[in-house]
This record gives C-alpha cells, structure tokens and sequence, in this order.
C-alpha cells in the first residue's frame, strides 16, 4: 500500500479534472522537520512554534527561535515555511508562563490574545521570524484570531520590529506575507474584511468545528456533535473562501479534515488552494487527489451544503466518488 502511494509522490497532486492542490505538511516538532520528505511536498503549511515555547523552563531566547525557523527556511530551499505565532494558552500551557487557571481555557487568553496583552514577548517571536525570512519563504500565522484589529495590531507591531532591524542592517523579507488562521465564527463572519488586511487564509478546521458547533473537541459528552462535515461548518468553509477569491487571497486547510481521505474531493471542488496534513499522510493525500473527480461535486455544492446532517453530507460524497 505505501509503496503505492509513494510511486507517484513526487508529482503535483491534480485531479483527473485538472484542479491542483499544493500539499504542505504541518510540523510538530524539530524532529518533524528532520524527518520530511522535501521531495514529496510544497512546503510547511503549519510550523507550530509551540513546541519551542512548551519544551523548557522559560520563554525561548530570540536566537533560539531565528535558530529554529532558519533551519526550517533553509531546508524547505525556497519552498513556503508558514510560521504560526505562539498558539500558547487553551489545553496548551508551561508552568513559567504563569498564566490565571480559567472556567473555559479555550475561550480564555490565548494565542493572538496573549501575543498582543504581551508586546515585549511577541516582539521577540516577530524578531526571529523576520530575521529568519532572509533565508526563505517563510509566512506569519495568527492563530485564534477573533477581529480585523488583532491583524491590525499586529501589523503595527511588525513595522516596528522592521524599522529596528534596518537600524541593525539586518536582513529580512520587507512583504512578509502575514496569514490570518480562521478558526472563529467571528473570523469566518467578518472573513470579507479579513480578506482586505490578510495576505492569505489558513482555516484550522479543528478549532473551528468546536466553536461553530460549541462542541468542545475534547469532551466525550458531544463527540457526535463534533464534526467538519456539519452543514453549518462546511458552509462556514464555504463562505471563507468565497471571500478569499473574492479579494485574490489563497486559502488552505491545516486542521485534520485536510487528510481526510473521503473530504478532499469537496476540498478540491471548493478550489482550496493547499492542504497542510501530517507528514506521514502526505503520500496517501496526493495519491488520492491524482485519483479522483471533483467537478461533480462542484455541480452539485447547493446540494452538499444543504444536506441536513453530517452524516447526509458523507453519504452524497460517497455518492460523487463511486
Ligand atoms: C486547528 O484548530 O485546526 C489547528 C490547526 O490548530 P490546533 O489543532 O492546534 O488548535
Ligand atoms: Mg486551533
């Protein structure tokens, strides 16, 4: 079976209809990076910094960061390396950050919202992901944005680590191309003006299922209710994208429903731009889309995304793939 999967790897992954999809690959870890097969994939679609924050005792340095997203700059040669700001806080947190125990952690402070309470820190991250886009294509991500401004702020924050760096003559990428991660319902409502501040989309179908269904992802109790293909989160999708094209801004998909094997005809018919899936499900991914049809589905998307259950949806898509 892999060696199937891995015999046409190395080829772009284009439907039988002609709809190409970039297949990047998120990373967890360093070892992650060590481990990707460059030849196979577009880039990183998700560099979660977080491990670099949750490994040790304190707040990683700023050489440690630039050491870290050089190395993946530089392995990618030339490929997109999209870095996500720290994603810290929810179920993710080190004892050093010290931060207040909340009734409901994933609706609490964390990620852009401890990255903009806490400039001197972001600061430092910004630093090292611009430093190291001398060595690249690198990207910033904001995770958990809820608003315009937060890419606004951010946006201030970063001209003013630039104008730094030109003081220091040091070397970085003055059209850094920053992301917006969309994640919240508010994101998705307010995706047409998000589009005109962001320079591409991301959609963390994980985080997104939960709020848009508030279902809590980690909760056995709603398990049934947690699921991407709930009309109302495929119509969330859809209405992300509408607004992408509109305003000329790629999108992808980073959260796990990237990798589902059964929803990557949607995703292509759709016309998503990439998919970032775990590294090991890359092959498998490729594979697939070179295998299939999505201009059915394409004819059909009112259909799809006025099923009346998720279950409705996947039995339509069996349908198309047959
Ligand atoms: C997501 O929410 O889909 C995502 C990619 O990030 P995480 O699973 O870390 O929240
Ligand atoms: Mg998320």
């Amino acid at each position: 079976q892999r060696h199937r999967y891995e015999k046409a790897a190395d080829l772009k992954a284009v439907t039988l209809d002609g709809q190409e999809l970039r297949v990047t690959v998120n990373i967890f870890s360093a070892e992650d990076l060590n481990k990707a097969d460059w030849d196979l994939i577009d880039g990183v679609g998700l560099y979660r910094s977080d491990f670099l924050y949750l490994s040790g005792k304190d707040y990683p340095s700023e050489a440690q960061l630039f050491r870290a997203y050089k190395s993946a700059a530089e392995k990618a040669k030339g490929r997109d390396v999209v870095i996500s700001a720290f994603d810290i806080g929810g179920d993710k947190c080190a004892d050093y950050m010290q931060l207040p125990k909340e009734e409901n952690p994933f609706l609490g402070k964390r990620a852009i919202r401890i990255c903009l309470e806490r400039p001197d820190l972001f600061c430092i991250q910004l630093r090292a992901v611009l430093k190291a886009s001398a060595y690249g294509r690198v990207k910033l991500l904001l995770p958990m944005v809820s608003g315009t401004d937060e890419v606004k702020q951010t946006r201030h924050l970063l001209y003013r680590v630039m104008k730094q760096l030109k003081k220091e003559n040091v070397h970085f990428d003055e059209h850094l191309p920053v992301g917006v991660m969309i994640e919240t319902p508010a994101a998705v409502i307010t995706s047409d003006v998000l589009a005109k501040t962001a320079d591409f989309f991301s959609i963390g179908s994980n985080d997104l299922t939960q709020f848009v269904l508030a279902a809590d992802r980690l909760n056995p109790q709603v398990e049934k209710l947690y699921d991407v293909c709930s009309p109302s989160v495929l119509r969330s999708i859809a209405l992300v994208v509408r607004n992408a094209q509109k305003h000329k801004i790629p999108v992808s998909i980073c959260g796990e429903a990237a990798g589902d094997t059964e929803l990557i005809p949607l995703w292509a018919a759709l016309r998503i731009n990439e998919l970032s899936v775990l590294p090991c499900d890359a092959a498998q991914v490729k594979y697939h889309v070179r295998q299939m049809h999505c201009n059915g589905i394409r004819a059909s998307l009112d259909e799809v995304l006025c099923c009346t259950s998720a279950d409705d949806v996947r039995r339509l898509l069996k349908k198309f793939s047959q």
